[in-house]
């Protein structure tokens, strides 16, 4: 036997996350989308006091008090939620409940690169349909596709935008298999297109409390679809996917509404701030609704820039593909990060 893995498993490359310095590392990090701000005050109570009983038990299966929470806030019944070690979870559950060879993986690029790792691990087939002109929908050639299960990032990363609810009910009526809206920045943007799963029985949205919540080494998301499209997922997911301390703590924080608001406000200003300033800087900058830019600088040397900035303890992400190599995506840090990082820039372009 040449190898002890699948072939699709020797074959692929695997998801490479962004860089994450050792903690008390001096580093402006503006690579991972992570929210700048700490975690809820309230979330963070329930970690100080939290019961060690709790720890000797099993956590409950279905995370519930973290769904009770979840249906509260966003006025959805229970039995429409799942909750996932991180929403990472729920889009690797969706791929192994529904895709495999003959039935596809299909989303628009450039987008997240998980979609295709969680696909090649099936293995399952992908197809990858490029964005139209000012990030036009491609929906007549995705629906033409025929996945299992269509991915959305929705807003779009590395891009920011935000696919209107119209094509997404487009798509969603046109299609055979489940539609996986993917909201992991939907706490930045002005729309969701959770009024959808109700108008769909194939439609299930993700998010996660990574960005907005500041909560992202927690690893806790969910999942909203109807409990028809639920019940196979609930069957593939591990047991006890989300521990005892996820549960509780991303309980109080999804209750913090008041301060969720607060952090986002602020990100939302900050986001203002760096556009105009690194427009000023001659790079162009599309409006985003997430809490990081896509931002070209003048002369299209991204790559020298995000090394440059390494250098000088300042990480930004850089993707060396077809279409991004000539763009930065930088993460909406404080405004003093923010600050430091146009001084670099002004050094660098
Ligand atoms: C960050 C991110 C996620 C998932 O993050 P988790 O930490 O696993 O919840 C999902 N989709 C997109 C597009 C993301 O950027």
């Amino acid at each position: 036997m040449s190898s002890y893995f699948r072939p699709n498993i020797d074959a692929m490359a695997g998801y490479v996350p962004g860089e994450q310095p050792k903690p008390g590392t001096r580093i402006i990090k503006l690579n991972t989308n992570e929210n700048p701000y700490p975690p809820s005050p309230a979330a963070m109570d329930v970690l100080r006091n939290f019961d060690g009983e709790w720890l000797r038990r099993y956590p409950n299966p279905f995370a519930n008090e973290f769904r009770q929470a979840i249906s509260e806030v966003l006025q959805v019944p229970m039995d429409w939620i799942m909750a996932g070690n991180g929403s990472d979870e729920i889009l690797n559950v969706i791929v192994r409940s529904c895709a495999e060879q003959q039935r596809k993986v299909v989303y628009p690029t450039p987008t997240y690169v998980l979609y295709r790792t969680l696909a090649e691990m099936q293995p399952a087939e992908v197809v990858e349909v490029p964005y139209g002109e000012n990030n036009r929908l491609p929906i007549d050639e995705l629906v033409a596709a025929n996945g299992a299960v269509t991915f959305i990032a929705s807003p779009n990363s590395p891009s920011g935008h935000v696919v209107s609810n119209q094509e997404l009910r487009q798509l969603a009526s046109q299609l055979t298999g489940v539609l996986l809206i993917d909201e992991a920045y939907v706490d930045f943007a002005d729309s969701t297109a959770l009024p959808l799963v109700q108008e769909f029985e194939n439609v299930m949205i993700s998010r996660t409390l990574s960005k907005g919540y500041s909560l992202a080494g927690l690893r806790l998301g969910f999942g909203i679809a109807n409990p028809k499209l639920l019940s196979g997922l609930f069957k593939v997911k591990d047991s006890y996917n989300i521990d005892a301390i996820a549960c509780a703590v991303g309980a109080a924080a999804m209750r913090d509404q008041p301060y969720l608001q607060q952090c986002i406000a602020q990100v939302k200003a900050c986001r203002a701030q760096l556009t105009v300033d690194l427009k000023q800087l001659g790079f162009q900058v599309p409006d985003s609704q997430t809490n990081f830019l896509l931002a070209r600088p003048p002369k299209g040397n991204a790559e020298a820039i995000y090394l440059a900035l390494k250098e000088r303890g300042i990480l930004v992400r850089y993707f060396k593909q077809l279409g991004l190599d000539d763009k930065l995506r930088i993460t909406v840090g404080t405004e003093e990060q923010n600050q430091i990082l146009i001084e670099a820039l002004l050094h660098l372009i």
